[in-house]
Parts: structure tokens; sequence; C-alpha cells
């Protein structure tokens, strides 16, 4: 099972150091399947028993790109993983042309990537989700090894209230009836749902916004696993 905390706009920069620490230490040893993407201005340079990764990127070394960070500043940090296509990045005007350029960017660095799909809440109340999805993943390339692929209804994201395992499942089968990427589920993942959500058989792990927030949380979900 793959564990990732998305832990977006949060954390400064001594309490992640905090966090980190706290988390490292509950790991019994390096655990490459758990992922954690703090801010930018929180990374760390120390060594912790998971992977670091970063919730966003520019797709070039350095330049002329006002805000934002490159392949050249993750490198300072080791960071090889990156997250691409959160719905909240997309929110923000990330459409698909730019996020084929970060995808390919990041295969061209060989970086593990995790690319977010999931559709909002009008798309699955006219029964579409499915549709949906092949456009957004016809943006990539699947067989790209170092893929995972995380369904993320973003109509579950943050609202307390997981997709139900039924859904979870036919979503997850028809992602991998397209292709071999780990799959991970996200969208209220929490204590009370991770047992449920971990039986699925094509569920490969989590990926856990607001549950991740506390290392304690966070560990406690790692540890049902
Ligand atoms: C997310 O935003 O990636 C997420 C899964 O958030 P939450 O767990 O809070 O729904």
């Amino acid at each position: 099972m793959i564990y990732a905390a998305n832990l977006k706009c949060n954390h400064t920069k001594k309490s992640y150091a905090d966090y980190a620490k706290k988390l490292s230490n509950g790991l019994s040893q390096n655990s490459n399947s758990v992922i954690v993407f703090p801010p930018f201005t929180a990374l760390s340079e120390d060594k912790f028993n998971f992977t670091q990764g970063a919730q966003n990127f520019y797709p070039a070394q350095n330049g002329s790109y006002t805000g934002e960070i490159g392949s050249q500043m993750l490198e300072e940090f080791e960071i090889t993983t990156v997250m691409i296509g959160h719905s909240e990045r997309r929110a923000l005007g990330e459409d698909e042309p730019f996020l084929k350029a970060k995808f390919d960017y990041a295969v061209s660095k060989g970086w593990d990537i995790i690319y977010c799909i999931g559709e909002d809440d009008i798309t699955h109340m006219n029964g579409s989700t499915k549709e949906f999805l092949s456009d957004q993943l016809a943006n990539i390339d699947l067989n790209y090894e170092n893929l995972v692929i995380a369904y993320e209804p973003i109509w579950a994201i943050g609202t307390g209230n997981s997709a139900k395992v039924e859904f979870i499942t036919e979503i997850l089968d028809f992602i991998s009836s397209k292709c071999s990427a780990p799959l991970l589920y996200g969208g209220s993942v929490n204590i009370t749902n991770i047992d449920e959500i971990k039986a699925i058989k094509s569920c490969d792990g989590v990926l856990v916004g607001t549950a991740s927030w506390d290392a304690d949380k966070f560990l406690e979900i790692i540890k049902k696993g």
C-alpha cells in the first residue's frame, strides 16, 4: 500500500520539521511507500523514513517564470516524486495542455509521478464519470513506468464524506482496464474508512489530505494498513 500525504497549503517550516520528525520516527524503517507533499517553504534537506515529494513544479529547469519552482530547485532537496493534476491546481487554471507539458517534463526527468484525476459533482450526478476520466487519461502516456494514478472525485475531497466503496471499486476497475499503473483513491480518507478502502482489490494506496495534516493521525492510518 502507498500512503501519500497532501499537506496542501498547511504547515510552516517549523511545524513541518516537528511533523516530519514525528512521522519518520513512527515509521519502523525507510518506507518508500509513504510519501509526503509539504509546501515548498517547508521542504527539508534532512533524511527521513519517508519520501518527500513536490505538490507542484514548473516544467523547466529554471528561468523567467515568476513565482514558479523549476527542477533545479527541486534537485536541491533531492525531490524525484511529483504530483500533477490535482483538482485544486486544475481549478487555478492548469489546463490539459499545461498538465501534459508538466507530465512530459517529469517523464524526461524520470521522476515518479502521482497523476490526479477526478470528476466534479455534476459529472458524477449525470453518470458520465467514466467518459470524463477517459478524457483526462488521454492526455498522458499511461505506459510510463513511474506513473501512479490517483482517482480523487472532487465532490469527496475535503468533505468528510468519502465515495462509497462500490463506486470506488467500479471506477478503479475501470481505470485498471486501461493501464497497469498502481492506483490510489483520494477523497476524505480517514481512520474510520481506511480499512474498507484498503480492502478494494484494485486499490494500491491512498492519497490523504485533511487526515494527514497531523502526523499522529496519518501514522494511525498507515499503521492500520
Ligand atoms: C486531496 O485533496 O488530495 C484530498 C484527498 O483531500 P481530503 O483527504 O481532505 O479529502
